[in-house]
């Protein structure tokens, strides 16, 4: 067949079924986790001023290279979101809740202009959390700790935690200026792209990936040596906590995640199911700048994201999490012309039994072969001799119990029995 005009576009899919269902389910463990840990679902906006993640990114390649922008037809800059926290912090902002700390759950896609390969799309989905108002470190631990669970709860075992401590505007001053001392030093042996980062900020650089960049990094300052007494013990709480979770951590001195807005706790789970470059499997840390730097009062937060796709790829590579089956419970043949596997089906799914039926009056051998397909447990069976007699033919799909007429007015009491409701 020749290829059709139209075809999804580059770096995004079109989820089907049963991967779709999969796809939600996991959302729902998500949700659930969110639940027992008295977090609210908010649905923001896919599309914001462009200017909420300028504020959030001005020196990433999150921000300044991927982003979706566009003038609308009223022209204003508007960006479809790369990432949640900025729009969920703009929505704490322009609603300031009084019920702190605030802690929001959300899932949906996000959209980066990346170079799509496995792994990593142009639009892909996250679902995440954020807590704005407290500076507790038991804060820091419970978000981890909501992470480390889901994963658990999908049957994930080669997850690993890094974490670091990029420290905050008290600790930041001495360690740019030794980062960047050190780094101009060194800068004719950086490549052009982490050259021109350093001039925007030094931090930056130690994100690269660039081959040629990676020695270089290895030698650099390191934020977890100059953090200030007060920080340094927020981040020795955050470890105890997450010691009395017996949830396991490597302390990772040089991650610093893709945006600007992190100060303090940060970390990354990774798959060690998955090929190594693409095996972050979510991230987050806290940002205690960034409520303010969106117009609100100075409100310290924390939070994550984890990526679905790829999260769904690394239970692949493990073998779990399936999905959930969704075959019907029945399969309804109607070969009367069409209207009784209609009212039939009707009454079914009034009943809560998940029922199918085939269309277009085909031959009960055609109908047959989709019930087949369809894997549904009992075929129903509408012939005249049935409609004649008001009943049906139930047939077993799966076993060899054969076929056995039942009364119309039984049906549903008897397919409730033998589907063990
Ligand atoms: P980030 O905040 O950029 O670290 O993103 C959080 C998580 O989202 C990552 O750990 C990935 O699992 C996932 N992710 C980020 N970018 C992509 C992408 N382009 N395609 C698929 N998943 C992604």
């Amino acid at each position: 067949m020749a290829s059709p005009k139209f075809q999804a576009l580059r770096g995004t899919r079109d989820i089907l079924t049963p991967d779709s269902e999969r796809h939600r389910a996991l959302v729902d463990v998500f949700a659930e986790q969110c639940r027992l840990a008295g977090y609210g679902h908010i649905m923001s906006p896919i599309f914001e001023d462009l200017g909420v993640f300028l504020r959030v990114g001005e020196s990433t390649d999150v921000v300044t290279k991927e982003m979706y922008d566009f003038e609308d037809k009223d022209g204003r800059r508007i960006a479809l979101r790369p990432e949640l926290t900025a729009s969920v912090v703009r929505a704490f902002v322009q609603h300031n809740p009084t019920n702190l700390p605030w802690k929001a759950w959300y899932e949906g896609p996000q959209f980066r202009h990346e170079k799509p390969q496995a792994g990593r799309y142009r639009q892909f989905s996250q679902v995440g959390i954020e807590v704005l108002g407290s500076n507790d470190p038991q804060v820091d631990v419970e978000v981890i700790a909501l992470a480390w669970r889901f994963y658990q709860e999908l049957g994930m075992q080669e997850v690993s935690l890094l974490l670091n401590s990029l420290g905050d505007d008290a600790c930041r001053p001495a360690y740019f200026e030794a980062l960047e001392t050190y780094f101009r030093d060194r800068s004719g042996e950086l490549s052009e792209a982490s050259q021109e980062t350093l001039d925007k900020n030094p931090l930056r650089v130690l994100d690269s990936k660039r081959s040629e960049d990676q020695s270089i990094i290895a030698e650099a300052p390191l934020m977890v040596d100059h953090l200030t007494a007060e920080t340094a013990e927020h981040f020795a709480a955050v470890r105890s906590g997450l010691e009395a979770l017996a949830i396991s951590y490597v302390i990772s001195p040089r991650l610093v995640r893709g945006l600007d807005y992190y100060t303090r706790t940060t970390f990354e789970f990774a798959s060690t199911a998955l090929e190594n470059a693409q095996n972050a499997v979510g991230g987050g840390g806290r940002y205690d700048g960034l409520a303010e730097s969106l117009g609100g009062k100075p409100t310290p937060g924390i939070g994550f994201a984890l990526g679905v796709d790829r999260i769904l790829l690394a239970c692949d590579a493990e073998g779990v999490f399936p999905g959930p089956v969704t075959t019907p419970d029945v399969f309804i043949v109607d070969l009367t012309g069409g209207q009784q596997a209609t009212v039939l089906a009707d009454e079914l799914r009034n009943a809560g039994i998940a029922a199918d039926r085939g269309f277009d009056g085909r031959s009960l051998k055609a109908q047959m072969k989709v019930a087949d397909r369809s894997s549904a447990a009992l075929a129903l069976i509408i012939g005249e001799d049935e409609l004649a007699s008001g009943a049906v033919t139930v047939r077993d799909m799966r076993g060899d119990s054969g076929q056995t007429q039942v009364p119309r007015t039984d049906l549903i009491g008897e397919l409730t029995t033998r589907l063990g409701r």
